[in-house]
């Protein structure tokens, strides 16, 4: 086979070399033919076995569920074996092979149509959209049927040892939980962006990968050998021996930086004035706490709380309950022994939609997402308020609200947190009663009106993901427009400085938990802005560190400040690649 080079986005770091598993797309797209009346009994238990297979399979994905994942995906997988023993797919499709002649594939897409249309005219959304979970069984029934695989294999070094890259079209946060505990060492999506939520999942579990690769799901084939460049957001495919030495040369040169790395985890985050930083950890569940305490991490920057409320499509509760949520913010908080854990109210909508939720907005991302859909439902607001307070009882938590824009939105969402703090004290439920409350400040109109969030918060951290987002109005998981997300663009870096020098001004602590506080390319300009606070993915910390220790604040002060003069894109590129020069002494 010929290499050829394809072009994505880097989103997470490192090399991989394995050979490609394509997650195919799930098409109903299938052959459709007649059969003989003599055929018809071989036909009916052709189909037979594939849904006797697709029980079998169905049992095994439910007894080899990780110790460690969220319990709805049991119930989820539950749900679908509840489907496919239902008559509907079980008995009717061998009813149309009988009656009608067709073959096992078409008889069983021709049923799942039909139910689909049905399910489509029923009003109650979620029972409506149900739909999808009907059509996921039928495409299972459908890949045993024609022989390929349905879900991840184990990797086992059965390829003489070659790891597996995942190729898709598109992968969902919630999917990426499958890539936990197992042995994939990359993965490349067709569609997707820098700072998509798949992308950051990616770097949490950090292995290579690139998105927003055009057609890769088409052009690689089963079992090509590939190379992720994740650093560059190349991929080649069949690439030669001799590409393929070089890659594995790079790969290990990668290897021993992170172990010399890895010395550094007791080291304090101290510049060479003499400045101390405090290094906090991103997380999406509380077991990511571990990875947080191995990589040093001083306590949680950003709790991810989103991600309890995804993929719960068959739990029999829509939303976790008030006692499953505190369970895992107290897990989180007895985790981390002592250090701050700071919890972010749901951040729903966007690219984390929630299974049940209707998606009606022509624009999720300016739709009704984050704190604007908690202040709308505010029972479902209060019982994570209680939750998270009931938390604080187990150790230092900090309350970061997303998305706030508007005054009134603060004084709402307060005044709900004291609501929620006399419930507790009526019922004598624990709570820390000074536990600080802060913003997320990434909409520009928060980080233009700064004076409304210090009057009113005890803390700040600037999301520079979405920050980046509406300031440039891009779409963060548009590869269409990824080009134009540029974390340098002087309207950017105007916002960042003087967001930074306001708190600093005003005695509010203030951090940086967007995608930038994790990139090494960052830091010294964040440093020099005056930023003493970053919270980032654990597998970003060390590097993060290891810039820390190798900066002088003498030098990058005043470095920074031309920098925020500067309007030409190429000046402002070159001066900043210039502070990674000169931030430690000649
Ligand atoms: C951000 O917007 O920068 C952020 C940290 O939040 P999220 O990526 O979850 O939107
Ligand atoms: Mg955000």
């Amino acid at each position: 086979m010929t290499p050829f080079t394809l072009h994505g986005i880097p989103v997470s770091r490192g090399i991989a070399i394995g050979r490609a598993h394509i997650l195919a797309p799930a098409a109903l797209d299938v052959q459709h033919y007649l059969i003989a009346d003599d055929q018809v009994e071989a036909e009916v238990s052709r189909l037979q076995c594939a849904i006797a297979a697709v029980h079998a399979e169905l049992q095994n994905i439910w007894n080899e569920l990780p110790p460690d994942a969220p319990a709805e995906l049991g119930a989820f997988i539950d749900v679908h074996a509840l489907i496919l023993s239902d008559p509907m797919i079980s008995e009717m499709p061998l009813d149309i092979i009988r009656s009608r002649y067709y073959n096992a594939e078409w008889a069983l897409v021709t049923q799942i149509e039909e139910l689909s249309a049905q399910f489509e005219e029923i009003e109650d959304t979620y029972l409506r959209e149900r739909k999808a979970d009907i059509q996921q069984v039928g495409e299972r029934v459908l890949k045993a049927l024609t022989g390929s695989a349905n879900f991840l294999p184990k990797v086992d070094g059965a390829e003489g040892g070659a790891s597996m890259i995942v190729v898709a079209h598109d992968i969902s946060p919630a999917d990426m939980l499958q890539f936990r505990d197992r042995a994939f060492s990359g993965f490349i999506t067709d569609v997707g962006g820098q700072n998509s939520h798949t992308a950051i999942v990616a770097r949490s579990l950090d292995i290579p990968a690139t998105v927003g690769v055009s057609n890769a799901s088409t052009l690689i084939l089963q079992g090509d050998w590939l190379i992720i460049d994740g650093d560059a957001g190349v991929v080649v495919v069949a690439p030669t021996s001799v590409v393929l030495d070089q890659y594995r040369e790079k790969q290990a040169r990668q290897l021993r930086e992170r172990k010399k790395l890895g010395k550094l985890k007791k080291t304090p985050a101290i510049t060479l004035d003499g400045t101390a930083i405090t290094l906090l950890a991103n997380i999406e569940f509380p077991d990511d706490c571990g990875h947080a305490l191995d990589a040093g991490a001083h306590g949680i920057g950003l709790f991810r709380s989103e991600f309890l409320f995804m993929g719960r499509t068959g739990h029999p509760h829509k939303l976790p309950t008030e006692d499953e949520q505190f369970a895992s913010y107290k897990q989180a908080v007895v985790a981390m022994k002592g250090r701050p854990v700071t919890i972010r109210t749901l951040d729903i909508g966007a690219d984390k939609p929630m299974d049940f939720a209707e998606q009606t907005a022509l624009n999720p991302a300016l739709g009704l997402r984050a704190i604007r859909f908690c202040l709308a439902e505010p029972q479902m607001f209060m019982t994570q308020l209680r939750a998270i307070l009931r938390a604080s009882a187990f150790g230092p938590v900090k309350m970061l609200i997303p998305m706030l824009a508007h005054a009134f939105e603060i004084d709402q969402t307060l005044a709900m947190v004291e609501r929620a703090k006399a419930q507790l004290r009526e019922e004598k439920i624990k709570f820390d009663s000074v536990m600080p409350v802060g913003a997320m400040i990434e909409i520009p109109a928060a980080a233009l009106t700064l004076p409304l969030f210090i009057k009113r918060l005890d803390f700040l951290s600037i999301g520079t993901n979405d920050l980046i987002q509406y300031t440039l109005a891009i779409d963060r998981v548009d590869h269409e427009v990824a080009h134009l997300y540029n974390p340098l663009h002087p309207a950017v870096l105007y916002l960042l400085s003087t967001t930074i020098a306001i708190a600093a001004k005003a005695g509010v602590p203030l951090s940086v938990c967007g995608e930038m506080a994790g990139d090494i390319q960052m830091t010294r300009l964040l440093l020099g802005m005056g930023l003493r606070e970053f919270s980032m993915h654990p597998s970003q910390l060390l590097a993060v560190k290891n810039e820390i220790l190798n900066s002088d604040l003498q030098v990058l002060v005043p470095a920074t400040r031309k920098i925020a003069r500067l309007f030409e894109p190429k000046a402002i590129a070159e001066a900043v690649e210039q502070l990674r020069l000169q931030g430690a002494p000649q």
